[in-house]
């Protein structure tokens, strides 16, 4: 008998259609041919065993982040597990099972309820199935790690057979390939995971801060940023934002595990020969730092590019000089080149025990453009894409989550080493590549 799909299925026509399909980048947007947005975990061994009996294209979509809508499709099935998005926490056991559809911001909010935190990215709406599946990196990273560095167990939706699919469990014991390659491989490769489960920290207030330069002190800033934030205290993870000139911003941000008065202390290598336009120090509960560094109003669908890459060497002046150029020359003033500290313990677990190759990195750098109308489309695509070129001679790779579609090494730039271990787990998990998208990792 034919499988049938089960959940809420919504299809073109629908009044909730648009809503239901929509990713949060506009540029490339998908009209798929239904979304299944699934209710349990047996609607999604349902979905996965229709699209395989029905030979149809399909896609995972979680919290709808993906910058090249990876997780969405024309004319096929979206696999939508957001309303799928329980959590319960172990009070004695520090860890929580969190079901893949939940997005950041439901995770930490309730898990800030026990006085616990995971490691994970800075805005509310990203869903914690992309993040963990790539990485994960964060204000916490320095300190704990990476998200995937969490997981202790996941259930997941794999193919099975010729047309089937089965629930199967991953821990470092069970499954360990699965596991392993899961812990950074990337989203929608091997199966759907359908749950979680997390070791947490527990967690009180922390302190924050925000320095504002001028954007013609950005050679300097940068330089001194750059020696500092990745060998700073680990408890201190910071970022650096470099707007387009037109903004006349720099901006540094950083969350600090320990006292408002050591972080003073902390931060005065970035004051000493920067003058700042505006310091800010503070101390939070920690769950309400995410509001003092995310915009008030959040996430809201629109037109973006963005890209990206790793330093592991500190960048020359040639190159400082480089990204100056592009942001006197910026498409508009919503243009940014972003990078948060790495090191700590990020790069205590080396680069073969997860699937996230590059744990060495000392810092994260994203390219980033965003616009209004569709016709900016070409100027903004094409000033990331030349800035990502520029840099390479100082850069390495790119995070697998900040996936862009023009890198032609892909594998290399995402994986490095661990690609061949990756493609090996995926001709034992999917030989015949049913989880397959334009950059998914494709089986021997
Ligand atoms: C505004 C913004 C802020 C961000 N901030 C950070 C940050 O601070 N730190 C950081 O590390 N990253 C950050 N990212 C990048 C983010 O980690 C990736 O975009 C991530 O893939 C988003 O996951 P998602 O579930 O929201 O997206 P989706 O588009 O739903 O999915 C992303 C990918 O994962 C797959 N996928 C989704 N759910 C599942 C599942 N359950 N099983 C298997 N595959 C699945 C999809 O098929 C797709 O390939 C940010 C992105 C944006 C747009």
């Amino acid at each position: 008998m034919a499988t049938e799909l089960t959940g809420r299925v919504v299809l073109p026509g629908d009044p909730a259609y648009d809503k239901a399909r929509e990713n949060l980048n506009l540029y490339q947007s998908k009209f798929p041919g239904a979304i299944v947005f699934c209710q349990e975990e047996k609607d999604v061994l349902h979905a996965l065993t229709f699209a395989r009996e029905k030979g149809l294209p399909f896609r995972v979509r979680s919290g709808r982040h993906s910058y090249q809508n990876f997780s969405n499709l024309d004319g096929g099935l979206v696999i939508d597990i957001s309303e799928m998005n329980e959590i319960s926490v172990s009070v004695p056991t520090k860890t929580a099972k969190v079901c893949a559809g939940a997005d950041l911001g439901k995770v930490y909010n309730t898990l800030w309820k026990y006085g616990l935190a995971l490691p994970g990215g800075t805005e509310f709406s990203v869903g914690v199935s992309g993040v963990t599946l790539g990485g994960g990196i964060g204000y916490l990273s320095r300190e704990f790690g990476l998200t995937c560095d969490h997981v202790e167990r996941m259930r997941i939706v794999v193919p099975k057979g010729e047309k089937g699919a089965e629930i199967i469990e991953a821990t470092k014991d069970e499954n360990s390939d699965l596991f392993w390659a899961c812990c950074g491989g990337g989203g929608g490769n091997f199966g759907i995971v359908t749950s979680f489960t997390f070791r947490t920290h527990p967690i009180d207030n922390v302190s924050v801060f925000k320095i504002d330069w001028e954007f013609d002190q950005l050679e300097d800033v940068f330089e001194t940023w750059q020696n500092w934030a990745p060998f700073t205290d680990h408890k201190l993870t910071s970022t650096l934002e470099l707007h387009a000139k037109s903004k006349n911003l720099i901006r540094s941000e950083g969350q600090f595990l320990g006292s408002k008065k050591r972080l003073i202390e902390l931060i005065k290598p970035l004051l000493k020969d920067n003058k700042p336009r505006k310091v800010q120090v503070g101390s939070l509960p920690f769950n309400k730092a995410f509001n003092y560094f995310n915009e008030p109003s959040g996430n809201k669908p629109s037109f973006f590019k963005r890209s990206g890459s790793f330093v592991y060497k500190p960048i020359p002046e040639r190159g400082i000089s480089i990204m100056k150029r592009f942001l006197e020359h910026a498409p508009n003033e919503d243009a940014v080149i972003w990078q948060q500290s790495l090191g700590g313990a990020v790069s205590d677990v080396p680069p073969s025990d997860t699937a996230f190759f590059h744990r060495d990195a000392k810092i994260a750098q994203e390219y980033n453009t965003t616009w209004t109308n569709e016709e900016e489309a070409r100027d903004n695509v094409q000033w990331v894409v030349a800035l990502r070129k520029q840099m390479r001679r100082y850069t390495e790779g790119d995070y697998v989550n900040w996936p862009d579609e023009t890198i032609r090494d892909w594998q290399q730039a995402y994986y490095g080493e661990n690609v061949h271990r990756l493609r090996k787990i995926k001709t034992e998990v999917d030989p015949l590549n049913v989880f397959r998208f334009q950059q998914s990792v494709p089986p021997y």
